[in-house]
């Protein structure tokens, strides 16, 4: 599809690209100046969403004295940090065992407290900071609508456990606790998290942006960066030289020369309905601004927007062979379909109710599914992403870890188990195209059959996560 609008039954009027609905309530911004030619500074990070932005914000913050420039090839918060479905949630990309194998169990639980309380500094720094971006911390549900998704969710609150992962963190709902904060059909029950906040994430990554220039950080927009190298980052319009380069680039680190394997971007799709009419919400009892999810292989996330839409995302098509990424935000009309379904089977109330909006966007994958964080001492090159869909919280972890690592800060911080850790490369294409898109079709060969009546979860599953190491 190359246009930015299309016609279907549902979906007549809707807009779809545009980089996201977000940009639609605030305006895209103004692009800044580029990069003007060579230039020296002390730390040159590369990419502008909210891993370079938290980055620069902290570093900025403990050293006021510090040459940082940013090299964005768009304008700041152009890519996944001002598309995504606004979950501002503790939730950690990822197998726990693996992060065990360089933290051991104390170490896991330092992650997850950690990751608690970046969800609770983002909502403190935008409070100081004066960033007002639709912020409430009403807590998130994964809700399960079928026995094996139940039975799965189950086993995973189970594992948690087995951590020492307890309620403090998250809880289990029974079907009638459910249905007393959002009713959605089918529901049998939910893991519950309160360590999460409703955010409009463009109106957060622009504020940061703002921050971090008011705290004396050069952002250069339109300027693509094409290699990375110890003590420089090249671009047509010249290069930056400094003692630390940090690539800040997550889904769009393929397009970085050498960089093609490092981690897979996946696709996420979104689509926004128009207002929803008080009865319809009513019906819905959705009254705060709980996130709602289901417990599908794929699947989806939700938000109630402050202005009364609901803003449902999901996998779509989940990889563009060669590590392609997409044009302004166009996603595919069957995508659109396949997410107006699930809005209508979750939420059949608003059958009725037309979408505004379709976009999309894309998010970082290790081989190992694991985030992480590193700084390379010998080379002053650092990194940080593979967040799988689950980056808006880590990226403010993230940020603040890349900080003290360049700064040599002694802190906890740069002690927890996702900090330089050493993941292998994709395989070549088609490998890595065949892989992914077998998992996804597995996955959803495997929500079909439990859909139908399967009463335990499809072991298609397992075999799909095999494929990819998941
Ligand atoms: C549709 C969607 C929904 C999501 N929903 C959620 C959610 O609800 N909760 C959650 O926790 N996570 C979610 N995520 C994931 C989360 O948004 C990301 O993990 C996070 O925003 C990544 O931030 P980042 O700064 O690392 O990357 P990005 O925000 O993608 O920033 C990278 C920047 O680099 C720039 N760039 C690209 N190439 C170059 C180059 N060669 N040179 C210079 N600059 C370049 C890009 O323009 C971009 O601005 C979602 C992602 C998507 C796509």
């Amino acid at each position: 599809m190359t246009d930015r609008t299309y016609q279907s039954r549902r979906t007549a009027g809707l807009t779809n690209g545009r980089v996201s609905f977000w940009y639609d309530q605030i305006g895209l911004p103004e692009r800044g100046e580029a990069l003007p030619g060579d230039r020296t500074a002390d730390v040159c990070i590369v990419g502008a969403g909210l891993t370079g932005l938290w980055t620069a914000y902290h570093l900025a913050t403990h050293r006021p004295d510090l040459r940082i420039v940013m090299l964005e090839k768009e304008f700041a918060g152009y890519g996944a940090s001002g598309r995504n479905g606004g979950w501002l949630s503790a939730e950690l990309a990822g197998n726990l065992d693996r992060y065990a194998a360089s933290g051991g169990r104390d170490g896991v639980l330092r992650l997850v407290r950690a990751m608690e309380g970046a969800v609770d500094d983002v909502i403190a720094v935008c409070a100081e900071e004066g960033i007002d971006a639709d912020i409430v911390k009403n807590g998130v549900l994964h809700v399960a609508r079928s026995e094996p998704q139940l039975a799965r969710m189950d086993a995973s609150l189970a594992a948690h456990r087995a951590w020492g992962i307890g309620e403090w963190h998250e809880r289990r709902l029974t079907r009638r606790e459910v249905h007393e904060r959002v009713r959605i059909e089918g529901a049998l029950g939910a893991v519950y998290s309160p360590h999460c906040a409703r955010v409009q994430p463009a109106k957060l990554v622009q504020g940061i942006a703002a921050a971090v220039r008011r705290k004396g950080v050069t952002i250069y927009e339109d300027t693509e960066v094409t290699a990375i190298e110890p003590g420089r980052a090249v671009t047509q319009r010249g290069v930056v030289r400094a003692e630390h380069v940090l690539r800040c680039l997550e889904g769009y680190t393929a397009s970085v020369q050498g960089r093609r394997r490092e981690w897979l971007p996946m696709n996420s799709s979104m689509v926004a309905t128009e207002p929803l009419p008080d009865d319809i919400w009513a019906e819905l009892g959705w009254d705060g601004a709980e996130l709602v999810g289901d417990a599908a292989n794929a699947y989806s996330y939700a938000q109630r927007t402050a202005d009364g839409r609901i803003a449902i995302g999901g996998r779509g098509v989940p990889y563009r062979y060669g590590s392609r990424t997409d044009a302004d935000g166009i996603t595919q009309a069957w995508t659109v379909e396949s997410l107006a379904a699930i809005l209508h089977s979750q939420f059949p109330a608003t059958a009725d109710v037309p979408l505004a909006r379709a976009w999309c966007g894309v998010l970082g994958v290790p081989r190992d599914w694991c985030a992480s964080v590193s700084l390379d001492p010998r080379t002053g090159l650092g990194w940080a992403g593979g967040y799988v869909g689950s980056g808006l919280t880590t990226t403010n972890l993230a940020g603040r870890t890349l900080a003290d690592l360049v700064l040599r800060r002694d802190t906890d911080l740069v002690t927890l188990p996702w900090t330089n850790r050493r993941v292998r490369r994709w395989e070549p294409e088609p490998l890595r195209w065949l892989g992914v898109r077998s998992m996804y079709l597995l996955y959803r060969e495997a929500d079909r059959r439990e859909a139908a009546g399967l009463r335990r979860p499809s072991r298609i599953t397992r075999f799909a996560n095999l494929l990819t190491g998941r």
